[in-house]
């Protein structure tokens, strides 16, 4: 989807020719049920060509492809399946949290508002990013990447706001 009606919201060069009331009337035409079935939402900045040319990279798709790979098989040996069908028991088992992880979630949930099923899949999206990074614990740091993919959840407050409050 496009960011506001005239599709240049956040643009780095065209300026946004929407109210703000008009953004959130346009976001808010796609249901919450909806958005909660998305695992990922992910702000796609327009990029300049030139920028596309000169992109480094610090991982080649083989490197990237072979962690993927490693992720993989890291679920299956610990539960199975792949994380994105844990549900209920299981999904408690494998996704266990430590204090200060748990209280983060929690302070989440409440700020943003997210419903059961966004937080199960806040939960299943971090333990694919431990896996990723080969950690056998959720940490702090992979329930924020996580909840960065909840872009479309965070209508109300800016996640940076939300972690800097006790
Ligand atoms: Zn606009």
């Amino acid at each position: 989807m496009k960011p506001c009606p005239c599709g240049y919201s956040g643009h780095p060069e065209v300026a946004c020719k929407c109210t703000e009331i008009q953004v959130s009337r346009y976001r808010q035409k796609i249901s919450g049920p909806l958005l909660d079935r998305f695992d990922l939402h992910v702000e796609v900045p327009a990029v300049a060509i030139n920028e596309l040319q000169r992109a480094a990279r610090s991982e080649s798709s083989a490197q990237i492809a072979s962690r993927v790979n490693a992720a993989r098989q890291a679920q299956l040996a610990r539960s199975g399946c792949a994380n994105q069908y844990l549900q209920g028991e299981p999904l408690e088992q494998h996704c266990q949290l430590g204090e200060k992880e748990r209280q983060l979630l929690e302070r989440a949930l409440q700020r943003l508002g997210l419903s059961a099923r966004a937080y199960h899949r806040v939960l299943r999206v971090a333990r694919t990013i431990a896996d990723l990074s080969g950690s056998p614990h959720i940490q702090a740091a992979h329930l924020l990447e996580s909840l960065s993919f909840r872009a479309l959840d965070r209508r109300r407050e800016p996640l940076n706001e939300m972690l800097q409050a006790k």
